[in-house]
């Protein structure tokens, strides 16, 4: 098994065709580690942008890339058909891997723009190795870990790398890989990228649903046993969507206590995630 490790750095810019916010590419770096976990090859160029051809600052102090180095650059269809084949070298098998997923956001929404493709050929197998990381690293925001924050954690000296530098955190994520690469864990992280609804679900957005007559609304969540006797609830109200919840209050015939409840129903890919708050209704607070 192959692996790819790819890091992208991009400058967010406003798309003038259509007005819509693009994460256009200035930088790809990744590199190709064999099954012992021993670098390769890899690969490392900067792309030319041409929809917003000034970095701006934020992308500039954080990359230190700097305009000379983008005007001598050449374009994203340009680079990506050798990065395509660089890839491509190392045959089909290879597991292509990111630092969480925002990066094959920005690959995918690339393609899109200026390849006009919605999926990305060359990848077929795929692991967000945040994702894989968050496994074995105890952190407070599970989701959020930077990669530097999980090198240091892990005892990777990162003052030897140009952070924010697409080759170079590639090669972070390798040395993180090394670490903590577990043969029984690690396939199951990897997701086949050309069969199915990858790409579908790699870009749904979930949301909540704020039509009570929705199908995937189920209104049994709607009733309520008095959280202190269990006793079924009275619903007092109409049911008020606001603030992402459906809302309503309620009385318990036995204890006269009056209770307010929200219900969330939120669209995943797969699910309908509910989750209901209760809280006590001071008397007084009711009309
Ligand atoms: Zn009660």
């Amino acid at each position: 098994m192959n692996y790819i490790l790819f890091d992208l750095e991009w400058n967010s810019t406003k798309d003038q065709k259509n007005g819509k916010y693009v994460n256009e590419i200035i930088e790809i770096g990744a590199c190709m580690l064999n099954s012992n976990f021993e670098e390769i090859s890899y690969f490392s160029e900067v792309v030319n942008p041409v929809l917003g051809d000034k970095l701006n600052q934020y992308v500039k102090n954080l990359t230190h890339i700097t305009q000379a180095e983008l005007d001598a650059a050449r374009d994203f269809k340009s680079v990506i058909h050798d990065f395509k084949k660089w890839c491509k070298k190392f045959g089909k098998d290879t597991v292509f891997i990111t630092w969480s997923n925002t990066d094959l956001h920005v690959i995918v929404d690339n393609y899109n723009t200026f390849l006009h493709k919605k999926s990305v050929d060359f990848i077929n197998k795929y692991c967000d190795l945040q994702k894989y990381s968050n496994r074995f690293i105890q952190t407070e925001n599970k989701n959020q870990i930077s990669l530097s924050v999980a090198a240091e954690s892990l005892g990777v000296d990162t003052s030897e790398y140009a952070l924010h530098r697409a080759l170079d955190d590639s090669r972070i994520c390798a040395e993180i890989l090394k670490i903590l690469y577990d043969e029984k864990i690690f396939p199951a992280y990897v997701s086949n990228v050309s069969s199915g609804d990858f790409y579908k679900r790699l870009t749904f957005k979930p949301y909540y649903i704020s039509m009570l007559s929705s199908p995937l609304v189920d209104k049994s969540h709607f009733k309520l046993n008095c959280p202190a006797c269990k006793k079924p609830a009275k619903r007092l109200s109409s049911i008020r969507y606001r603030y992402k919840a459906f809302n309503c209050t309620y009385v318990c015939p036995s204890c006269k206590q009056k209770y307010q409840m929200s219900v969330k129903f939120k669209k995943t890919f797969d699910d309908v995630i509910v989750s209901r708050a209760i809280r006590n209704v001071k008397t007084s607070e009711t009309k």
